[in-house]
């Protein structure tokens, strides 16, 4: 847990989230700002500040954070969808605790922008 970690005060109930999924492990919410009409992100509780910060003792978890994710989307209607990590500020990463991007339900770009 990190303290000002925007993330963080999600999991601990600080600031509301529209919930998809919850566990010991990962949270799933609904992006704020969404992107595509399904728009959510999958997060574990460890703070892990990006891809790059993943060692190998979280490699299950990342594993989950898939497994999960799709079955929330293939839950919530949709078969074709994008997951995207963001890596580094320069990459669109905004917040500094790992996340699963979950978009779909509009046709999308390749490559993305
Ligand atoms: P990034 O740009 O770091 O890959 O993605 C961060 C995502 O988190 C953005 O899509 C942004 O809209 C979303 N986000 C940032 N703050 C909040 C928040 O307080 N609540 C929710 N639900 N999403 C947030
Ligand atoms: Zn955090």
């Amino acid at each position: 847990m990190a303290d000002n970690c925007i993330f963080c005060k999600i999991i601990r109930g600080e600031i509301p989230a529209a919930k998809l999924f919850e566990d010991d492990e990962l949270l799933a919410f609904r992006d704020i700002n969404p992107a595509a009409p399904l728009h959510f992100l999958v997060i574990p509780k460890k703070h892990i500040s990006g891809p790059a910060a993943v060692t190998t003792e979280d490699e299950q978890l990342i594993g989950r954070m898939l497994r999960i994710g799709g079955e929330i989307a293939k839950k919530e209607g949709f078969d074709d969808f994008r997951v995207v990590f963001n890596n580094g500020a320069k990459a669109g990463q905004t917040v500094f605790h790992i996340h699963m991007h979950i978009l779909g339900g509009r046709d999308l770009n390749w490559p993305p922008g």
